[in-house]
């Protein structure tokens, strides 16, 4: 699959309201520099874990902010670090939001705000890889969530091809971001 294919397909994907593989775009440096970045990855693996744990551990408080009910379910674990508040309390939200109408409409900004954010982290990605593009390079591509693991794809091409590939992935993304904002500003009227 080539870059435009790739993208091809990202965007389909998040056209349907999926989250698409995650792409990381790294330099391939010399032995030295390579260690030192894989080091780096696996520092930064283990500080992620770390992240994870401590919210995992993080504790949530007794009562609801909003109804002073006592939280102990799962649901009200999730709820709360979603939404501030207890799963009882999402679901009067949520269906006072039916009940005016407004559901789809803030279900829908939901989804928006989460592709933009997708998007706004990939042009940042490729920005960041575009500003390396003087070296050969490796292109990671993140499989499964949990624990980060890291598929390795190498490349040698030149710089041109580089710097073609993600100009014409920039132009895809930023279409898409154009797209999605257009969208996120219809609710805004
Ligand atoms: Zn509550």
């Amino acid at each position: 699959m080539n870059e435009h294919q790739r993208h091809v397909k990202a965007r389909e994907s998040i056209l349907r309201g999926e989250t698409p593989e995650k792409r990381i775009f790294v330099s391939f440096e010399d032995p030295k520099e390579k260690k030192a970045r894989e080091k780096q990855i696996k520092e930064e693996r283990k500080r992620s874990n770390e992240r994870i744990e401590a919210l995992k551990e993080a504790k949530m408080p007794w009562f609801c902010p909003e109804c002073d009910k006592v939280m102990k379910s799962r649901l009200d674990d999730k709820m709360y670090r979603l939404h501030n508040h207890c799963f009882d309390c999402q679901v009067k939200f949520e269906n006072k939001l039916r009940i005016e109408g407004k559901y789809e409409e803030w279900e829908e900004q939901k989804v928006l705000n989460n592709q933009l954010s997708y998007i706004r982290d990939q042009i940042e990605s490729i920005e960041d890889w575009k500003d390396e593009t003087s070296k050969p390079f490796e292109v990671f591509d993140q499989v499964g969530v949990k624990d980060i693991e890291l598929q390795t794809e190498k490349w040698s091409q030149n710089t041109e091809k580089v710097e073609e590939m993600s100009n014409e992935a920039l132009e895809e993304l930023s279409k898409l971001k154009e797209d999605v904002e257009e969208k996120l500003n219809s609710f805004a009227i």
